[in-house]
């Protein structure tokens, strides 16, 4: 097992050494924002974009950025040198820190907690590229700013767990009056006819930076990417469905509720976005080494 480091509050230190005061506002209030980012072949991949939605993420819950973006980026690729995997993923976190005693209401002057570690980032496991997932349809109880990086999870924790009691994989949330938001971790996406479905960027989803690779790859290959509600009752007669996110990329869903979304295979499309976000994780990458 690599022994791992982590960075806390200015300093890398081997995990087992990492302590945060149990009066830190993240620990109790959630009081805090983080990001996850992928590193393939060593390198941060679309880091402006999380380091972009990282910003908004703290002015949306007023958290002064404790670092500017070098100072991140010197942060966050020390601690990818210092582990032996090619391609990894980097968990960052920003509390409002401690505070005592413990109040609502923050302190003016708080010095921010920052956390951030690193993972082995393994590839699609062969069963997904075969047989896709499966998800079930849940009510999205879910707050109203969605489009906040929050480490307040528990509604999703909940979803993942009840996915997990249905004996599937993930979730799509459905809000009350019917339409798609996202997925526990994830964006959306619909195929019919040959287009790539999306619910619209809005305060009720994370405007994910896996979902703006796909349509960036999408409007380069002339293969329609369209942003509209999508209402529940439309996934029954979609070609593909996929979840999208930072760590899986995009994956085939292949069974919703029990029936099959299609044949029951994940789809053409999805087979060929799969192949140009391969080849444009190996551009990006080639781009930022010249
Ligand atoms: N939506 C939610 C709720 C998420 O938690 C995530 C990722 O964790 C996403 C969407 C996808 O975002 P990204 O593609 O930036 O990983």
């Amino acid at each position: 097992m690599t022994l791992q480091t982590v960075y806390l509050n200015g300093d890398f230190m081997p995990m087992e050494q990492a302590r945060i005061s149990p009066l830190d506002r993240g620990f109790l209030f959630a009081d805090g924002v983080y990001e996850v980012i992928p590193v393939y072949q060593g390198q941060l991949f679309e880091w402006e974009a999380h380091y972009q939605r990282l910003e908004n993420s703290l002015a949306g819950v007023f958290i002064n950025n404790p670092m500017d973006n070098q100072a991140w980026l010197s942060v966050l690729q020390q601690l990818i040198s210092l582990h032996p995997w090619q391609d990894q993923f980097i968990y960052l976190q920003i509390s409002r820190g401690q505070q005592i005693p413990r109040d609502h209401l923050p302190q003016a002057d708080l010095i921010p907690t920052v956390f951030a570690y690193t993972n082995p980032l393994k590839p699609l496991a062969d069963s997904i590229i075969s047989h896709g997932i499966k998800v079930i349809t849940l009510e999205d109880i879910r707050w109203q700013r969605c489009d906040i990086k929050s480490i307040a999870l528990l509604p999703n924790v909940m979803a993942k767990m009840q996915a997990q009691a249905a004996g599937v994989d993930d979730v799509i949330l459905v809000n009350q009056q019917g339409y798609v938001t996202e997925g526990s971790a994830s964006n959306m996406m619909m195929v019919k006819a040959g287009e790539i479905i999306t619910p619209p960027l809005s305060a009720h989803i994370l405007p994910g930076v896996t979902r703006q690779v796909i349509e960036k790859i999408a409007n380069r290959h002339h293969i329609p990417f369209i942003e509209r509600e999508i209402h529940q009752t439309e996934l029954d007669s979609a070609d593909e469905l996929w979840l999208a996110s930072s760590t899986k990329e995009a994956l085939p869903i292949c069974q919703l509720n029990g029936q099959p979304v299609a044949d029951g295979q994940p789809g053409a499309i999805w087979k060929q976005l799969r192949q140009l976000y391969q080849n444009y994780k190996i551009q990006t990458r080639t781009r930022s080494t010249i």
